[in-house]
């Protein structure tokens, strides 16, 4: 352990317990006709061989460990129903699985992990905020950020980032939070969290046409008081490195800038990777760790360096981790001995190179979408 460590890190064994069953494909998914079936994609070593990578780098001895502890009813309740809530714990506590909404699959105990994981993306944000630590990665599963306030929905219970940006809020006196989000899949329940709420700006980055089919749109900009404060950048399969890092340059940092957030929140899901068999998006573990420095840099320059950020999809077993890493590191600024093995062999890769025309043309779309709102 380091001496004032600058980044915090959040983990706990329960985390890789819950167990979503077998593989399924299609939609509504169903399982695959094999006798010998697949685990599912939502499984424990996405999250498992990231810590392994952090342990084995070395990088853990940087780290700020910090315990997660399990939310209590009421803290899920600033933003589930209590039907729902009660609806998770029977299925997962009486029936000993299920799903609780849309494919937000359970097994026995999966209510007290997830409770475990909104608990965990909390004791992130006590810890920044109590200065323990300047930034922290809260490496947590199941998911969070589709499910809604009375459903569960793709692979998510609980909305862990909308349940700790709340208990920022409620317990911390925070005022403005920015939320971003890049994992591939729109933040839908995140947006529904805060899609009247003027002092949370959402922003989410997501591969156009993925899970949830129907929302994610640069047409959906809030409502009400919080009109203007949600904005979607739905982005063409095939925009890699230099298309995300584009899209933080032109607008997420300047809107970042015009919000003037006190605590700087990122869901982060590794499924934009170039290899991740539920996305069609390219960004290499350098990408990754761009976006993590541009997350930095906004902190650092707006609200004392508190960013917290909590882990969501990234279903590339092989791949992820390494960008997984490449996060953390960027945010402890510690760099291990360990190189992403895939650099060489995607460095030709043009799209991950380049901000290619339709990536163009759709941050255009989300520019004049948002004219009303901000200066970009
Ligand atoms: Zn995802």
């Amino acid at each position: 352990m380091v001496d004032n460590p600058r980044t915090g890190f959040v983990f706990h064994p329960a985390y890789l317990k819950h167990d979503p069953g077998v593989a399924m494909i299609g939609w509504p998914p169903r399982p695959y006709p094999y006798d010998d079936q697949d685990p599912h994609v939502e499984s424990p070593r996405r999250v498992s061989r990231i810590k392994e990578l952090v342990d084995k780098s070395g990088l853990a001895q940087h780290l700020l460990e910090v315990s997660p502890y399990p939310a209590e009813i009421p803290d899920i309740e600033r933003y589930h129903t209590a039907d729902y809530i009660r609806r998770v714990l029977e299925i997962s506590v009486v029936q000993g699985g299920g799903d609780a909404g849309e494919a937000a699959l359970m097994g026995e105990g999966s209510f007290e992990i997830a409770l475990l994981a909104a608990g965990g993306a909390m004791a992130a944000v006590d810890a920044t905020l109590q200065g323990r630590t300047r930034n922290i990665y809260a490496l947590l599963r199941p998911p969070g950020h589709h499910a809604v306030a009375d459903k569960g929905m793709g692979f998510c219970i609980f909305n862990n980032v909308a349940v700790a940006a709340k208990h920022a809020k409620a317990v911390h006196n925070v005022d403005r939070i920015l939320i971003v989000d890049w994992d591939v899949h729109h933040g839908n329940g995140t947006q529904a969290a805060f899609y009247s709420d003027p002092s949370v700006v959402f922003i989410s980055l997501h591969q156009e046409g993925l899970y949830p089919f129907d929302s994610g749109t640069v047409e959906e900009t809030g409502e009400g008081p919080g009109e203007g404060f949600t904005v979607n950048l739905p982005l063409p399969a095939g925009t890699g490195d230099m298309g995300y890092a584009t899209a933080f340059e032109q607008i997420v940092v300047p809107i970042a800038r015009q919000h003037q957030p006190d605590l700087l929140m990122v869901s982060s899901g590794l499924d934009p990777s170039r290899s991740d068999p539920m996305g069609r998006m390219v960004v290499s573990a350098d990408g990754f760790r761009r976006m993590t420095r541009l997350m930095l840099q906004a902190a650092e320059e707006l609200c004392g360096g508190r960013l917290v950020m909590v882990h969501e999809g990234g279903y590339s077993e092989s791949y992820a981790p390494y960008c997984g890493l490449a996060v953390i590191e960027e945010l402890s600024g510690v760099k291990s001995a360990i190189e992403d093995p895939a650099a060489e062999s995607v460095a030709g890769l043009r799209p991950s190179r380049e901000v290619s025309l339709d990536t163009e043309r759709a941050l255009q779309e989300v520019r004049e979408a948002q004219s009303r709102f901000w200066k970009l």
